[in-house]
């Protein structure tokens, strides 16, 4: 890609690992359990991350129910860490911040009766902003390249479809690869995403070995992708989803002048207002019988 063309092996990586901990997505409802083994699979692949090179950033996001928050850098300056024997202080302190800021950040969250989606797409926006901010206050003349990891068991969502949109043209502008990493479902939005931005996608086979998936296919930085072994690019479906019912749609109408898509024609657009004629069925001419 003529994107990755200019990156040397020295530049800096900031990874930015999104990981869904919604107790909706259907995973944790089989087994809650689920969620300690995931964060524990990410927590390694971010030290993973960290020890490749030395100018390597990380940041972890926790995409819930209610919302979005930093797990990794901190918010809360003030964790304490005790020194652990064996390991290396950065990682420990690495992994404590994740761990508490998560359990905070569940324990303060709102108790859900009905399932909730993910706000996945708002994440997403976090993450980039992240990003656009660290690479502002780089020394000039640094190439800081950046990419976002999601990891997620949540279902489709057409109702953040525009969110998802703005996101996935935006991480393209700004030369940010999206990785995907789905643990339950086939994400045909995210999916787009992955092609837009020259990410992977791959959705895990087997829970257990998530861990061994993530270093295999998401460690690599994706200008040395091309020369690895790795599973062939699923074929992308590229259905928009109505803004009128948040559906995927094979035929539909286009607004000429907002390019908001509906699955039914209606004489006012709802996103821009314009007034459209109602299109009259055009009658067969009759043909002039001559005399
Ligand atoms: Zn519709
Ligand atoms: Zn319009």
């Amino acid at each position: 890609m003529s994107t990755m063309a200019e990156t040397t092996p020295d530049d800096p990586s900031l990874l930015v690992i999104c990981v869904d901990s919604n107790p909706s997505q259907g995973i944790l409802r089989r087994n809650p359990d689920a969620l300690n083994s995931i964060i524990n699979c990410v927590t390694a692949f971010g030290n993973a991350h960290l020890m490749h090179k030395p100018q390597n950033k990380l940041a972890v996001l926790s995409c819930h129910h209610n919302g979005s928050k930093f797990l990794y850098p901190s918010p809360e300056k003030s964790l304490e860490i005790r020194q652990m024997d064996g390991q290396y202080e950065f990682f420990t302190f690495v992994e404590k911040s994740i761990k508490f800021n998560l359990s905070e950040l569940i324990k303060n969250a709102p108790k859900i009766v009905n399932n909730v989606e993910s706000m996945l797409a708002g994440c997403l926006a976090m993450a980039l902003c992240y990003i656009v901010r660290v690479k502002k206050a780089q020394p000039i003349g640094t190439n800081l390249i950046s990419r976002i990891l999601v990891v997620t068991g949540s279902e489709d969502s057409a109702h953040q479809y525009m969110t998802y949109m703005n996101v996935f043209f935006t991480a393209q502008k700004e030369r940010v690869v999206l990785d995907i990493c789905t643990l339950d479902n086939t994400l045909v939005l995210l999916q787009q995403g992955c092609d837009i931005t020259g990410g992977h996608y791959l959705k895990v086979p087997q829970l257990d070995g998530l861990l061994q998936y993530l270093l295999w296919i998401f460690l690599p930085e994706p200008s040395i992708r091309s020369k690895l072994a790795l599973p062939p690019a699923v074929k992308v479906d590229y259905r928009a989803a109505c803004f009128c019912h948040r559906e995927l749609i094979d035929i539909g109408f286009v607004c000429s002048v907002c390019l908001s898509i509906f699955c039914k024609f209606s004489p006012i657009c709802t996103t821009c207002s314009t007034v459209f004629k109602v299109p009259v069925p055009i009658k067969p001419k009759k043909k002039k019988i001559k005399t």
